[in-house]
């Protein structure tokens, strides 16, 4: 229970400038970019927004004390309601923490706040040569912490892997305020449980991270964008699974279907060519202009061979943006489209990713739904977007048959839930047919020796 006498204790830790409890400022703290409704329950007592890895040790130390339940927070981008105070208590955001602690050129590694976003850390490498490999589509918003506790990925790791291959330390407030200092600068080290990876994709609920120590490596000399129209779905994920089968592996591989590019062709005024229904976009890489040149070629070959309609290879840097930003606001585009929209993130073994698109489009013509189709093909994770209208009787029943039938069809073809969303609280219904009950048995006694009074963003993850 929230009191003025705790209200002021921690007042007096951060300030009073940096504790929020007006309605309205509960009301913003109170959902994030997921589909979880507005519900008035669901906003927090108060909202902290400490600078320090003391001050958020101290607050800590207090919910601890008074069991007052605490939803880390980043920037909201989250896709599962992660960061939704549901039990109320204190939302903890650490969109203040945003400093690069250390730049380390020799070591080539960066320190940074939890709560820098992840764009400027991009920027801030990339300014010395160094490159910080994952991007999700929301980076100019999202925070480095944030990226850590659902171990996002982004276009790029098809070729350079997501957010758990960078980081190599961590530092850590748990539940009753300690400090927990993991990993280091060294590239090996078995000293110990691996509690560095313990903590990425732990979706805010076994502790607050402060700092972030991550690897970086050089920035690619040069980048080339490729953009492929095929007259279905079907030949641009055939093409994306011939070319890594050939060896090629892109930086970016994307897909978007026809619902995707009729949107965003009507927003930015693009002419489409007749009979395109699905793009792929890629980004390669390389040390020099010839080596782009050859897996240009390898690629144009093989899109060919997939009877493509459609080859280009960007002219410019900024054609080459422009085509990103329109995969960027896929998202965004998309959810214009109708007045609801459940977007899932499946991943799914490489090999069967044309099969899992098959199959989605089925279980949309079963259910009488639009589902716009894009993604991430070159790893095997897709971004399914439901488009319907749950004021309609018996629709949002319907959309959760979709949504379950979406899940089975992942799971029976060796896939998952999340790929880079997380559970959060979308899918939890979901979870334990996923990871099975010894899974679940075992993250719960994890959860129970870390947070043994379940404060740390409680109501996530499992039902
Ligand atoms: C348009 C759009 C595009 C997106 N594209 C991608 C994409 O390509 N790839 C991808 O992976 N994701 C994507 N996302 C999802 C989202 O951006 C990521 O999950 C991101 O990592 C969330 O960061 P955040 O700072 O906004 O965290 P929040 O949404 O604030 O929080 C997310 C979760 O992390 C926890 N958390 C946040 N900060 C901390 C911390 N310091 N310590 C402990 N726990 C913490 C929260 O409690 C919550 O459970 C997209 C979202 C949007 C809106």
């Amino acid at each position: 229970m929230m009191t003025e006498d705790i209200k002021k204790k921690i007042r007096d830790i951060v300030g009073p400038d940096n504790v929020l409890d007006s309605e309205l400022d509960r009301f913003g703290y109170s959902y994030d970019s997921s589909f979880v409704p507005l519900v008035p329950a669901n906003k927090p007592d108060l909202v902290v927004r400490p600078t320090t890895t003391d001050e958020v040790s101290q607050v800590m130390a207090i919910a601890s004390e008074y069991e007052i339940p605490v939803t880390p927070r980043g920037a909201a981008t989250g896709r599962t309601g992660g960061s939704i105070p549901v039990k109320g208590g204190i939302s903890l955001a650490l969109d203040r923490m945003t400093k690069i602690v250390e730049l380390d050129e020799r070591n080539m590694m960066v320190t940074a706040e939890a709560g820098i976003r992840t764009f400027d850390l991009y920027n801030a490498c990339a300014a010395k040569g160094l490159f910080y490999p994952p991007d999700p589509a929301s980076w100019k918003y999202s925070t480095i912490g944030g990226n850590v506790a659902e171990n996002s990925g982004g276009m790029r790791a098809v070729k350079y892997g997501v957010t758990k291959n960078y980081v190599m330390g961590l530092e850590v407030v748990l539940a009753d305020g300690s400090i927990l200092r993991t990993g280091g600068k060294m590239i090996k080290n078995v000293t110990g449980y691996d509690l560095t990876s313990l903590f990425v994709g732990s979706e805010g609920t076994l502790g607050v991270i402060t700092n972030v120590l991550l690897r970086l490596i050089s920035m690619p000399k040069k980048r080339g964008t490729l953009q492929i129209m095929f007259r279905s779905l079907d030949d641009g994920c055939r093409m994306i699974h011939d070319m890594l089968q050939d060896g090629i592996v892109p930086a970016a591989s994307e897909i978007m279907d026809d619902i995707c590019l009729g949107v965003a062709a009507r927003r930015r005024n693009i002419d489409l060519p007749d009979g395109a229904k699905s793009a792929v976009i890629i980004e390669i890489d390389g040390e020099d202009e010839s080596s782009l040149e050859s897996q240009t070629t390898r690629i144009a070959n093989v899109a060919r061979s997939c009877e493509a309609l459609v080859f280009r290879a960007a002219a410019s840097e900024k054609e080459a943006d422009e085509l990103w930003s329109i995969r960027r606001g896929m998202s965004s585009a998309v959810a214009t489209l109708a007045p609801n929209r459940f977007s899932e993130d499946i991943p799914v073994p490489r090999d069967a990713f044309p099969e899992v698109v098959r199959r989605i489009k089925k279980i949309a013509q079963k259910y009488g739904f639009l589902i716009a189709v894009y993604g991430h093909a070159g790893d095997g994770n897709l971004h399914p977007s439901i488009l319907c209208d749950i004021s309609k009787p018996g629709e949002e029943e319907k959309v959760h048959h979709a949504i379950e039938e979406i899940f089975a069809a992942s799971l029976s073809l060796g896939g998952t839930l999340s790929g880079e969303h997380g559970i959060g609280i979308t899918k939890q219904p979901y979870f334990a047919n996923a990871v099975g009950e010894v899974a679940v048995r075992t993250m719960k006694a994890v959860k129970a020796a870390l947070d043994p009074k379940g404060i740390l963003n409680p109501g996530k993850i499992w039902l």
